[in-house]
């Protein structure tokens, strides 16, 4: 990725390990200025910010049986006993509250953290985007009912809205499925990137968003074909047994194929229709079709079902397994599909003469022009970084571990439970990420390991040196976080890292100080450079840096509870 070659460069990171990287000075200052921002957010939103242990004990998540999730980094001490290190802190959390709030008049509770996370992820990439130790903001929050957790979620919802906002950021709040947090409904901050490893889909024009494991997709405009049909034939098809083998083989495009994938649902066999060129979203075949336990079928139920090998299934003439089709495959004719018989293919198959769906339904991956699910408008695909997830947790983890308060009414009740996480150091990655040029990062003045650097050009010149320390002093006086580069460097050299690390404001003290004037420009518009009065010259500069810092605070006003 071009930030995290930009973030090595400008030397804000240093790699340790796999996944495991230092934040050097100037990263780390970036993180602090995040933190700040992220800290006075959560607390207007009502938290009150806690550390918990990195180091948990094993039995804490064997109670709600998350001991085996496989991303977690376990140890065992001297004494033999194990213990976790902590990818986020549920049942830490939970434990605490089940000891210590007792009634309904202590809540609602928000309680955050900002603390180093461990996560063993099978692909850690990107650098500091997907590391196994990294900083995360973890809220959560506890409630009597659903209506008050709804307005807890709100609270943080906006409170991380306004922080991405201040962060110099765009992003799209996206639904998305709920991985291992588990819980109900769930949305993901997401910066929209093209080098992003999230796939979205983004609707212009009523604003659903969703990302692609959780989009849905409209039945709309997926009327019947009236292509004429076409007698079916069977076609030898040896060894063809992928979408693209098969279309090769018969020179034709995966949109004229219908993949069959064979299923066990709850313990019955159920097939799977979608589009040659679409993937099956297991997640909304499981939600739109009530299925609980979905698993793909072995080759010798396959065998047994269809009586071919696998790769050559299909719906012509299956008998005993129950036929679901994506919307999207009621508008196709003519088309291939397996034959049920090892190497043999059928072509021109059509719906209704040659097979019948059971139902039809919404079940593939969404794609770019898919039909919105909320309007008359089409999807666009995107593709993103995601920074921040939040979760209504309802009752999952204080019904696994015995967390109730005592409700007005006289009743033990399990608290209602939401978790909010904000990936701090990735931050660093997703704004480089989403704000650099081919000469480096253009970090928002918010989070800039500086707000200003001043380039003193000669060192040895009096005129040039005395002009600025005079400018750097006056701006440290009026808390301005300045950076004075006096390095014996060739201009040229001095130019070139101040655009690599990004300080969004450039004072250039150069000849122009024997006649009393400084250049300033914003590292956004370098073309644009500015003479100023020496004398005017601290007030011009702080004056620029509130304009930015007011830009970002309008743009988080936008977003409200
Ligand atoms: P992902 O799908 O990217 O793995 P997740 O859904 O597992 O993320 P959460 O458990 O919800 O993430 O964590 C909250 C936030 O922490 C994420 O939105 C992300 O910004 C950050 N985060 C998660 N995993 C990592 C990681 N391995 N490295 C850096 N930041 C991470
Ligand atoms: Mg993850």
């Amino acid at each position: 990725m071009a930030s995290h070659r930009l973030l090595l460069r400008g030397g804000f990171i240093r790699k340790l390990s796999a996944g495991v990287y230092s934040y050097l000075p100037l990263g780390y200052k970036v993180i602090k200025k995040v933190e700040k921002i992220i800290r006075e957010e959560t607390d207007a939103a009502g938290g009150q910010e806690l550390l918990m242990p990195a180091l948990q004990p094993a039995e804490l998540w064997q109670e709600t049986n998350r001991w085996e999730v496989d991303t977690l980094f376990k140890l065992k001490d001297r004494a033999d006993r194990w213990h976790a290190l902590g990818m986020t802190h549920e049942e830490v959390i939970t434990d605490i509250v089940r000891h210590d709030v007792r009634s309904y008049r202590e809540l609602p509770l928000n309680l955050y953290q900002i603390q180093t996370k461990f996560r063993d992820e099978p692909r850690p990439r990107g650098g500091v985007i997907r590391g196994r130790e990294f900083i995360m903001l973890d809220s959560y929050t506890f409630d009597r009912n659903d209506e008050e957790l709804d307005l807890s979620y709100r609270k943080m919802r906006a409170a991380f809205a306004r922080s991405f906002a201040r962060c110099g950021i765009d992003f799209l709040i996206v639904e998305a499925e709920s991985g291992a947090i588990g819980g109900k409904d769930n949305q993901e901050f997401t910066v929209i990137t093209p080098a992003g490893e999230d796939s979205i889909l983004h609707c212009k024009e009523c604003d659903y968003a969703a990302n692609a494991e959780r989009c849905e997709v409209a039945d709309r405009g997926y009327e019947p074909s009236n292509e004429p049909a076409k007698p079916i034939q069977a076609v030898d098809t040896p060894g063809a047994k992928t979408v693209e083998q098969v279309t090769g083989f018969l020179k034709t495009k995966p949109e004229n194929l219908v993949k069959t994938l064979i299923y066990v649902a709850d313990g019955k066999p159920i097939a799977a229709l979608v589009r040659g060129d679409r993937e099956l979203n297991e997640a909304k075949f499981s939600r739109n079709l009530d299925i609980y336990k979905l698993e793909m079928a072995g080759p010798e139920l396959i065998l047994e079902l269809t009586g071919a090998e696998v790769g050559f299934s299909g719906p012509v003439g299956l008998k005993g397994v129950r036929i679901v089709a994506d919307y999207e495959v009621r508008s196709m004719a003519n088309f291939v599909t397996g034959a049920n018989k090892t190497d043999t293919h059928y072509v021109n198959v059509n719906i209704g003469r040659d097979f019948n769906v059971d139902e039809w339904a919404d079940i593939k991956v969404a794609s770019d022009q898919d039909p919105c699910p909320r309007c008359e408008g089409v999807l666009q695909a995107e593709r993103g970084i995601e920074v921040g997830h939040i979760f209504k947790l309802g009752t999952k983890y204080s019904e696994a571990m015995g967390a109730t308060f005592l409700d007005e009414d006289g009743k033990e009740k399990p608290f209602i439970m939401g978790c909010y996480g904000l990936g701090v150091s990735r931050m660093l990655a997703a704004v480089s990420e989403a704000r650099r040029d081919d000469d480096g990062i253009i970090w928002p003045v918010s989070i800039a390991p500086f707000e200003v650097v001043i380039l003193l050009l000669n060192p040895l010149d009096e005129a040039q040196a005395a002009a600025a320390v005079r400018i750097y002093e006056e701006l440290q006086n009026r808390g301005i976080d300045v950076l004075l580069d006096e390095r014996d460097e060739r201009s040229g050299v001095k130019f070139k890292d101040a655009d690599l690390i990004g300080i969004p404001v450039q004072v250039v003290v150069g000849r122009l100080a024997s006649e009393g004037k400084v250049e300033m420009r914003l590292r956004w518009d370098k073309q644009n450079k500015r003479e100023v009065a020496l004398n005017e010259a601290t007030d011009e500069i702080a004056a620029a840096v509130q304009a930015e810092k007011r830009k970002l605070l309008d743009e988080a006003d936008k977003y409200t509870v």
